[in-house]
């Protein structure tokens, strides 16, 4: 033992002997940046809230914990005090569906508006159809971005990139191609998606789904698959199809809903098939948003044989009358034409019924004539209230928003506020902690991330402040872009993205690396 260090021990050991008030707290920290006192922690784990503050140095938490910090302790060490009296203090929400483009719109201010800190990309078997997908996510870092960032690859990109295209039956030197670009591409994301609902990835064989899922495996990564078929009929077959790709690879069902199927007990049987399969040792989960209303292009009532622009001059040419039959029965399935809201302009805010009575059209008719399958977006009101509540309260289903900064849908405004304004405080159909874990921890663990989504010391700090009384969602469908209120501080590795509905001039988000 040498000289010195008998000195500093002993200095120490005097430090110590005056008292807890006079020793210095987290004397490691000579400088600390952000304190949040007083508040209500929620750690994400489903815990009940404790009283406690938080110490944040550089972007990890180093301290939670009920000491009370005297003025002499801390004063000249700290950059930033957060009084949270009366509010809750909670990990950052992890969306596990998002979409957007981060060169385009880089503050992402709609997702930390509502306490999103982290968002998923890439999904629905759709990510940028770029040289490299790795490079991309270079320049976005760069850029800068203003959540964290946990990237998918999509199996309709890397079909498109191959040369399958919309092949039914890839050529093998093809079908390799892209199995090595799977693989390579999983190296840096967090798993592949599919968009089995959607062109190119709906001519995908089972087959071809259990190849990707076996490189998928191997990686251990995850699939998260928007399914083949979400039409309460055809729900266990797509159930069926991503289960048999979790004989390889964790799998999770993106946007789970049952379209047109009603009550608690549908959603009962739709959760007991998940159940079962985890008991036979299936790893699956599954996220939805908080809407009866889905969105997406209005290709999604066409069928397979006219969604591509291509394909529709073929069928509305020589096929026009099974056409508009097809699309009558579709949509009136689909609860009708009042329950499809248009969302592209020049139709905006419009029902596919409005504009038929305007336009002294049948509806299919306006389809065919007037839109086609790629002209526009639509809000589909085709799910029913009680049994995607109680979807929602299941404990393997996390929340998505399934939105943009720019979709006209108010999920991507206001989800995550919804969830605590409707469903905990309104409702009370899931309690404060449980809807915490869902949107943090849960979705933390389907993502693998070990380091976020917990509130407690060493993780880093993406964290908000609230009082889930004051929580907004104000995104409504006629007036979708609204910004939630509410979240009075939103924290992305370890400052302050967004506080009293102020966005901070910088960006703080960080490209997340699979671990
Ligand atoms: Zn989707």
């Amino acid at each position: 033992m040498n000289r010195v260090f008998v000195a500093s021990a002993l200095a120490l050991a005097l430090l110590s002997a005056c008292g807890s008030k006079e020793s210095p707290f987290l004397p490691e920290y000579p400088a600390i940046d952000l304190l949040i006192e007083n508040g209500q922690v929620l750690d994400g784990l489903g815990n009940d809230a404790v009283a406690a503050n938080v110490v944040i140095v550089g972007d990890r938490i180093v301290y939670v914990g009920d000491t009370a910090f005297t003025a002499s302790d801390l004063s000249e060490r700290v950059s930033r005090r957060i009084d949270a009296s009366g509010k809750i203090v909670a990990p950052g929400f992890i969306d596990l569906h998002s979409h957007g483009d981060p060169l385009e719109t880089p503050e992402l201010e709609n997702f930390l508006a509502m306490g999103v800190t982290t968002i998923t990309l890439g999904q629905d078997g759709s990510s940028p159809e770029v040289d490299s997908l790795s490079e991309w996510l270079n320049q976005v870092a760069e850029n800068g971005i203003g959540t964290n960032l946990a990237m998918f690859v999509g199996h309709g990109t890397l079909r498109t990139q191959s040369g399958i295209g919309m092949a039914a039956t890839p050529a093998p030197e093809d079908m390799d191609r892209m199995l090595t670009m799977l693989d390579d591409a999983l190296k840096y994301t967090f798993g592949m998606s599919t968009g089995l609902e959607y062109n190119p990835g709906l001519n995908a064989s089972t087959a071809e789904l259990r190849a990707l899922a076996k490189v998928v495996g191997a990686n251990d990564r995850m699939i998260m698959s928007h399914m083949r078929n979400e039409d309460d009929d055809q729900l266990e077959a797509s159930i069926a199809e991503l289960l048999e790709q979790g004989e390889d690879a964790r799998v999770h069902i993106s946007h789970l809903k049952s379209v047109y199927g009603k009550g608690v007990e549908r959603a009962e049987e739709i959760l007991g098939i998940l159940a079962d399969a985890r008991g036979s040792g299936v790893e699956i989960t599954a996220e939805m948003y908080p809407y009866s209303a889905s969105y997406t292009g209005l290709d999604i009532v066409f069928p397979v044989w006219a969604k591509t622009a291509e394909q529709f001059a073929v069928a509305k040419a020589e096929r026009r009358d099974e056409l508009a039959e097809y699309l009558r029965n579709r949509v009136n399935q689909r609860n009708g034409p009042e329950a499809t809201l248009l969302g592209t302009d020049p139709w905006t805010g419009r029902t596919l019924a409005e504009l038929a009575h305007e336009m002294e059209l049948p509806f299919e008719d306006v389809l065919i004539d007037v839109i086609g399958p790629q002209g526009s977006n639509g809000a589909y009101f085709v799910m029913n209230d009680e049994l995607q509540a109680r979807l929602l309260q299941d404990p393997n289903v996390g929340v998505c928003s399934d939105g943009s900064p720019t979709g006209f849908h108010p999920r991507g405004h206001g989800t995550f506020a919804r969830i605590i304004e409707t469903f905990v405080m309104k409702n009370k159909s899931l309690t404060l902690p449980d809807a915490i874990r869902k949107m943090t921890s849960f979705p933390a663990g389907v993502l693998g991330l070990s380091d976020r989504g917990v509130l407690q010391a060493d993780r880093f700090a993406d964290l908000i402040v609230f009082d889930p009384v004051n929580v907004r969602e104000n995104a409504t469908y006629p007036d979708p872009l609204r910004l939630a209120d509410g979240f009075d501080v939103v924290i992305v590795n370890g400052r302050i993205a967004r506080e009293d509905g102020r966005l901070d001039d910088a960006t703080h988000g960080a490209v997340l690396r699979p671990q």
